[in-house]
């Protein structure tokens, strides 16, 4: 297991130089995907698979994007995983495809081949998240927009919808009252537009890539994503993996990224119609 603290301050030391776009690097990826025996790719979900939306339970993924991650199911030597912030069980239904592997709550929640597990400190947690939730809906209740967003074994603040000149109101109720309430077993974390209620347990995105990456043979990660919990991930698999922040983030443990959304569906649909060729004429010595 890699040590997150020190590979992030490389990271920081080398985020004065722009991540380059990845579409000037496709004969990099290519060369790699050549190289490998099988794929592990994994994804984010809001963001990337599925546009950022007002409302936090809009999200769906988009068309083209499900159609690509059935392709990768579908491939034998590809094995495909979500993973989000959200639930475990939010997230399996959103995607909805079978054969994909899932993990939610930032790798707190692991689905993999079927088989659900949970980190044990997050689920002693539990009740205190369930607690603070319960106190900040009251005491947020009078500022419109914030959504409290309990995930069981996380809890997830959005102000994306509140006034800006609230929003340092909400972080200041959520810091309050994690101090009252929280027992020292629950962490804040910056999101995107949100802050993030953690148990202080120590699985986080790098962890299950490579919980995942157990799963498989020496197969090469692709990762990519645009939360700032995806820079585990990134940490975890570069600079063997591929990696590909979603955003115009320079501050990325990635090796590239694409600017939008939009352009992470292309890049997506691109592995499936150029990459698995690629995987696929690798000799087969079997
Ligand atoms: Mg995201």
């Amino acid at each position: 297991m890699s040590d997150h603290t020190n590979s992030s301050q490389t990271a920081s030391a080398e985020s004065t130089v722009e991540t380059p776009l990845v579409w000037d690097h496709l004969s990099d990826v290519r060369t790699r995907l050549h190289q490998a025996d099988g794929l592990l790719f994994g994804t984010d979900f809001d963001g990337t698979l599925s546009p950022i939306e007002e409302n936090p339970d809009s999200p769906e993924p988009t068309e083209t994007n499900l159609r690509s991650l059935r392709a990768l199911r579908d491939h034998p030597q590809v094995s495909p995983a979500v993973i989000s912030g959200r639930g475990l069980a939010d997230l399996r239904e959103r995607v909805g495809i079978e054969g994909v592997d899932y993990v939610g709550n930032h790798g707190l929640e692991l689905g993999i081949d079927g088989q659900r597990e949970t980190h044990p400190d997050a689920e002693a947690a539990e009740p205190v998240i369930e607690d603070i939730c319960q106190t900040l809906g009251d005491r947020l209740a009078g500022i419109d927009g914030t959504v409290v967003e309990n995930k069981g074994v996380t809890a997830t603040i959005h102000y994306r919808m509140v006034d800006r000149e609230e929003v340092k109101t909400v972080q200041n109720h959520v810091k309050e009252v994690v101090s009252e309430l929280g027992k020292d077993e629950v962490e804040i974390h910056d999101g995107k537009e949100s802050l993030e209620l953690r148990p202080a347990a120590d699985w986080d995105k790098g962890t299950a890539i490579s919980q995942l990456l157990a799963h498989t043979e020496v197969w090469l990660p692709l990762y990519i994503g645009d939360d700032t919990t995806d820079e585990a991930a990134f940490e975890e698999i570069r600079p063997d993996g591929i990696t590909v922040h979603v955003g115009d983030n320079h501050k990325t443990a990635a090796d590239y990224r694409v600017r939008t959304p939009a352009e992470a569906e292309v890049f997506i649909r691109w592995v499936v119609t150029d990459g698995l060729a690629l995987v696929e004429s690798t000799d087969d010595t079997r």
